[in-house]
Formats: structure tokens, sequence, C-alpha cells
């Protein structure tokens, strides 16, 4: 049985029609499930009876399970959901003031190697498929609606994995997500973080998704330090990559930035940033680093993320102060799944939980 959420409209329509049957009905199921929120065949009813159970037989509608639930005191939840294969896939729900917020992982653990990042310590296990990005979002919507909570209205593709790094799959799961046929989301709400894998990027244009790139240094010295991968795409490539993309008039791109104490939070530091940036249209989010058991470093003090922050305000930058949420329930990417991930053991069986991070839990 082929999982339906990793069926593109035009993949179904061509299936359809290898069954000798309309297309159209293409349109009707993509309607039911991302538009009506109804995930049962048998209530589809301006289908005919007897296609409804052959769909029921081709497609699988189910959700995927939730292992375990983490409720943090800033009102994000994270959600731990069972793959197939044992392997478990971290998916965070963030509610802000006037939308809520949704950050799908791509890949279980990852390759790129960040020194910050927990996920970055697992390594990589392997890619998530299209079926299982989306599922996310189909999991977390009846999740909330089951809670009787707002629906979420953003996605990030901000958690475990690089997305360039899968990009088929990645590629795949927006056109899904964006269909109008469909769940009918608006590039704008959709944003894509990448490390700066440029094969990946330049297959992206201004309308696949928000682009954010995860900057972290402005000098090719820490960068590298901090990121791995600055050694094969340095600030330069990646600066040349964003100076020559083109966007509409509204396109602005975000630059992620950690702040690391001692690394890369001084004025210094800030100073390149904003000599790096100062002809690029953009958006900076500076997000104090969440210290983790499993790396070395250290968060700043909150006086030295002001004067970071202020600098650049001062120099006319868009920058805003972007904590990382469910600090006190797992922290940040890759931090939840650590417990799981952390012995490669658990792929195959059961998901497993080896340890538990930060075992606070508040409601
Ligand atoms: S920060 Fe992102 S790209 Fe880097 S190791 Fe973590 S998940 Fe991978």
């Amino acid at each position: 049985m082929e999982d339906f959420y990793g069926l593109t409209l035009s993949h179904l329509e061509a299936q359809i029609g290898a069954l000798g049957k309309e297309k159209y009905r293409a349109r009707q199921l993509f309607r039911w499930v991302y538009t009506l929120s109804n995930l049962d065949f048998s209530e589809m009813t301006n289908i005919p009876k007897g296609l409804r159970t052959v769909f029921s037989e081709m497609f699988s509608l189910a959700t995927m399970p939730v292992a375990e639930e983490r409720h943090s005191r800033d009102g994000s939840t994270k959600l731990v959901l069972a793959a197939k294969d044992g392997y478990v896939i971290e998916t965070v729900i963030m509610p802000e003031k006037n939308r809520v917020t949704l950050c799908v992982s791509t890949q279980i653990g990852c390759r790129m190697g960040c020194r910050f990042c927990v996920t970055g310590k697992i390594g990589f296990k392997r890619n998530l498929s299209a079926a299982e990005i989306v599922g996310q979002v189909i999991t977390v919507r009846e999740y909330l609606r089951k809670a009787g909570k707002s629906p979420v209205t953003n996605i990030v593709f901000m958690g475990m994995g690089e997305p360039m790094d899968n990009i088929d799959n990645v590629t795949t799961a927006l056109d899904i997500l964006k269909d109008q046929a469909g769940l009918d989301l608006s590039y704008r709400k959709i944003t894509v973080s990448s490390v700066g894998l440029l094969d990946g990027l330049k297959t992206l244009d201004a309308k696949s998704a928000v682009l954010a790139i995860s900057l972290n240094a402005a000098d090719d010295e820490t960068r590298s330090m901090l990121m791995p991968i600055n050694r094969l795409y340095s600030i330069g490539k990646i600066m040349d990559f964003v100076r020559g993309f083109k966007g509409t008039k509204r396109t602005r791109i975000t630059f992620e930035y950690i702040l690391i104490k001692g690394v890369n939070d001084s004025l210094d530091d800030a100073k390149r940033l904003a000599d790096l940036l100062k002809d690029v249209k953009c958006k900076i989010n500076l997000i104090p680093y969440n210290p983790s058991s499993h790396t070395e470093f250290e968060r700043p003090e909150p006086q030295q993320v002001d004067r970071f922050h202020q600098y650049l305000l001062d120099r006319y930058f868009t920058v805003i102060i972007r904590d990382s949420r469910g600090q006190d329930v797992g922290g940040a990417c890759g931090q939840l799944g650590m417990g799981y991930l952390g012995d490669a053991a658990s792929h195959g069986g059961t998901p497993r939980k080896k340890r538990t991070t930060s075992p606070e839990v508040t409601s």
C-alpha cells in the first residue's frame, strides 16, 4: 500500500489514470484529505463506493504514531513520531501570538556535523521520504484538531537534518504542501533553512519557499570550526549565491546566527556580520545558544546578546532575537531525538529511549 502523503497531485492523477479512471478523482482525494481533513475513504461520498474501496486498498492515510510528547513552559510542544522502520522523527509545534509554526525534520540524523548541534552528533541515518515530511504536517494537524487547538499556519524546515541534502524529497514535499488543490500553503508561510549546500539551493527559486541560511559566523575560520561544510561552501560562495538569487521585490533572505559565548558573540563579530551583509536585502535572526550536555558551547550573557543586537539595529538591519523554543523539554533541534538515536541499535526496532536530556515536563 502506498503512502498517500508522498504523492503529488500529478503522480496521483497518473496512478488513477493508469486504473482507467477519471483523473479528476485525484483532485477529489486531495480535497477530502488536505482541505476537508477527512482521512476516511468510506466518507468520501462524491466518489463511487467501489472506487473508494479500491483507493482504500491502494493508499494509506495513516498518520504517524506519537511515541512521546513534551510540553514546554513557553507553549511549544515537541512530538517524537515513530517511523515505520523504528526510527523516530522529531517535530516541534510553536504557537505564537498570531500564528502556529511547525518545525519539521527532513532527515533522521544529519551528516553536516555542525559542532553546536545535537543532531550533528547523531550522524546521518537516512533521508525522510516526502511522505514522512508531509506526514509530520498531517499528523500534527490531527493532533491539534483532537486537542481543540489552533491549526498550524507556518512551516519551517529547521528540524533534524539538512533539507538541501535531501533535495528531491524536500522539493516533492514542498509541491504537495503548496498545491492549490490541497493544503494550498503560500511559499511565504514556508521557510527552508540550509547550511548553504549550494547545489540544492540553486534548484530553488523565489517562490519555492522563504530561504534561510544558517550562517553563525562572518569569517571563514570561525564558521569552518563551527560548521565543517564551510570548507566546501565558504562564506564567499554563499554570498555569491545570495547576491545572484533572483527574488521577487519582496524577497529577503533570512540569515540565522546562533550566538555562542566567546566564539562569535563579540562586537568585532557583529561588525564583520554587518560588513558582510551591508548590501544584501535580508533579515537576521539572532539565536542565543541553547546549551546541551552533548556539546561544549555556552550561552552568551544577555547583555552581550543585547550589545550585538543593538550594533546591528544601529546599522539599520532588520534583526530579531529569537530564543530556541522548548528549552525545558529537550532543547534545540535534535536534542530530544538524541535520547532515541544516540544508540545506532535503535534502528529497526521499536523506538527506544536511551537517555533523557532535559527531563522537566511542565504539563
Ligand atoms: S545544524 Fe542543521 S545542518 Fe547542522 S548538524 Fe544540525 S541539523 Fe545538521
